[in-house]
């Protein structure tokens, strides 16, 4: 499978094409673009019904082989996934505490929840982050490199990361969160990992500070280590979302595909997790709608609201990972809307730089709205919808989740259509929604009952590129 770069005019003989392991290792293109395929696999009405029953790691192999477009062997990526994704509580391998690894539950006569956080981190971004660690190792492995991690976080994508990668001699992984402007659980979850080869490091700034010298840093990457180079383990990474399209499959797969059309509803922020979802629409999954739901940073709904995509200055809400003010995958779909031309993409976002704003033309907008619908979301409406279902149904779900259902409940979709809301993370990591709420916050489970008294460690440095850069020098095992 080839890659092209979202900048690059499809199909033009000097378009950057990559293969996977470069893509991988990548991140953002030499242009400024996202790296996507440059045509998707396709899976026929027969094929989709062949991965009926599949287990998850089964179904995963299937879904995610061809991505990897032969530059991994079937064995090692069978061998990677099933690590990934595996439910056996061996220590150190066990990777997810549930069963069904994604488990479904009804919260209406036509709606159910997909759990997508009994992995380590108890976040969605489980599923991608730890793929992607085990990929990156073994890519890194097989050609005789070493990479450095580097990434900012204001909460969940850290922790995932720092689990996805804790086992590799193949990388030095650095994450650097607000000081002081983390909560205690998704700290110590970052923190409380003594791995040799990871490097916490709270900035004494905000996580703006935080993504600016991440991006400063692989901008002008002369202060590295001979030999080695930077990784993104960002959404900007293919990888991630890739490892994501699976449970799409998964869920709609138990809900009638290929002979019904499944809506999901996707908590969403940078548009990585509910791009996965439109990626398996054009793979041949009936995904009858998209819901894009969001909080009161809310650039998106505005978006498929009224074509107006502009920047607003951010609000922290109760639903912190959420909190974005431009969507960093959204530039994927655009280009699709565009006709998949490159070129009127970079003059689109070259404009949005210099303007703060976008829009595309009518009919392109129009177009892309038969699939897609979105619904914006308060902290109060959040909380409301938080103690409703509560009430109604005695599920307790988290505030990201929640701002999901809530979608669902203003829109009025087919009643006939299964509804899928992804349910982002578990509400265990996000207290004060569910205190607001009215309901109390449940336990941590068992794997983390200690994780309040474990030890921690972690660096505090000033919000300063170069003190930053020669702490990295330092710190990194092979230099
Ligand atoms: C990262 C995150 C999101 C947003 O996902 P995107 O892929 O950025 O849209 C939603 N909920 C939770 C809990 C997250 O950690």
């Amino acid at each position: 499978m080839k890659y092209i770069t979202t900048r690059s005019s499809y199909g033009q003989s000097k378009a950057e094409t990559k293969g996977f392991q470069d893509v991988l290792l990548t991140g953002l293109a030499s242009d400024g673009g996202l790296y996507i395929p440059a045509e998707l696999p396709q899976f026929s009405k027969e094929a989709i019904r062949q991965l009926r029953g599949l287990p998850y790691n089964e179904l995963a192999f299937t879904i995610i082989k061809p991505f990897a477009g032969g530059e991994i062997d079937d064995t090692t990526l069978k061998q990677l996934i099933d690590d990934s994704y595996s439910t056996t509580t061996g220590f150190e391998q066990s990777s997810f505490s549930h069963r069904a690894v994604a488990p479904l539950h009804q919260i209406g006569s036509n709606e159910w929840i997909m759990e997508l956080f009994h992995g380590p981190t108890l976040a969605f971004k489980d599923f991608a982050l730890q793929l992607l660690g085990r990929l990156l190792n073994h890519v890194l492995t097989e050609r005789g490199e070493k990479a450095i991690v580097l990434g900012a976080t204001s909460g969940d994508t850290g922790s995932a990361a720092i689990e996805g990668c804790r086992h590799s001699d193949a990388l030095d992984i650095f994450i650097l969160h607000p000081y002081q402007r983390v909560s205690e659980v998704q700290r110590r979850q970052m923190t409380s990992v003594l791995a040799d080869n990871v490097n916490n490091i709270a900035i004494k700034g905000n996580f703006d500070d935080c993504q600016a010298m991440v991006k400063q840093s692989f901008a002008d990457q002369s202060f590295l280590p001979d030999n080695t180079r930077l990784v993104a383990v960002n959404s900007i990474n293919w990888a991630r979302i890739m490892a994501q399209v699976v449970y799409y499959f998964h869920a709609a797969l138990l809900l009638g595909a290929p002979d019904r059309e499944v809506a999901f509803s996707v908590p969403t922020g940078n548009f990585g997790d509910i791009f996965a979802g439109y990626i398996a629409r054009g793979m041949g999954l009936p995904v009858g709608k998209l819901v894009v739901a969001t909080n009161q940073n809310d650039i998106l709904h505005r978006f498929f609201k009224d074509n107006d995509y502009r920047k607003q200055p951010l609000e922290h809400s109760l639903s912190p990972s959420m909190d974005i003010m431009v969507s960093s995958n959204f530039e994927r779909l655009l280009l699709d809307m565009l006709g998949r031309d490159g070129n009127r993409l970079a003059q689109l976002m070259e404009t949005f730089q210099s303007t703060g704003k976008l829009q595309v033309p009518e009919a392109n907008w129009l177009e892309i709205k038969n699939l897609f619908e979105s619904c914006r979301t308060d902290d109060a409406d959040t909380c409301s919808t938080i103690a409703q279902l509560h009430r109604e149904t005695g599920y307790l779900a988290d505030p990201h989740t929640a701002i999901g259902v809530r979608a669902l409940q203003e829109l009025n979709l087919d009643p006939r259509m299964p509804k899928v809301v992804l349910a982002t993370a578990h509400p265990v990591k996000f207290p004060d929604a569910v205190e607001k709420a009215g309901l109390q916050s449940p336990s941590l489970p068992p794997h983390m009952s200690d994780l309040l008294q474990r030890e921690e460690r972690y660096s505090v440095l000033e919000n300063d590129l170069p003190e930053l850069q020669a702490f990295i020098r330092q710190q990194t095992r092979h230099a």
